[in-house]
């Protein structure tokens, strides 16, 4: 999609540091990381918010799911434990509007958030 930041890191028009990635999904760091591990789990293609990958491409969500698993695993995650937040909308302060998880983990992670 254009003018999409995720689509354009996907992309490889935009430079990013990959952790993981499939041919459905591709994970990297975020550059602004709020744990000391921070990455951004996206499907390579454009879908606004969770609820409407959820609703428009089922197969797409499962693989986005074990994307992350993925990622903790790769990350050393699993055993520690980990954090995964999907932003969406204005009140969940959704900056990019292109579905990701962030996945936060390698410190306690307080909660509720504020
Ligand atoms: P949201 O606020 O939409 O849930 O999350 C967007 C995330 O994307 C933020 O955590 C932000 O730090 C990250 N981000 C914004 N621009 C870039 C970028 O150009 N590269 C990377 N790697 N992350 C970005
Ligand atoms: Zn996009």
């Amino acid at each position: 999609m254009a003018d999409c930041l995720f689509c354009s890191i996907v992309a490889g028009d935009i430079p990013s540091t990959e952790v993981w990635s499939d041919d459905r999904c591709y994970a990297f760091r975020d550059v602004n990381p709020k744990a000391p591990v921070h990455v951004l789990v996206v499907p390579r293609s454009h879908h606004l918010n969770l609820a409407e990958l959820a609703t428009g491409d089922a197969d797409l969500t499962v693989a986005l799911m074990r994307g992350i698993a993925a990622v903790a695993d790769a990350e050393g995650l699993a055993g520690s434990g980990y954090r995964v937040v999907f932003n969406t909308g204005r009140d969940g302060q959704q900056t990019v509007n292109h579905v990701h998880a962030h996945v936060m983990g390698n410190r306690a992670m307080r909660w509720p958030p504020g």
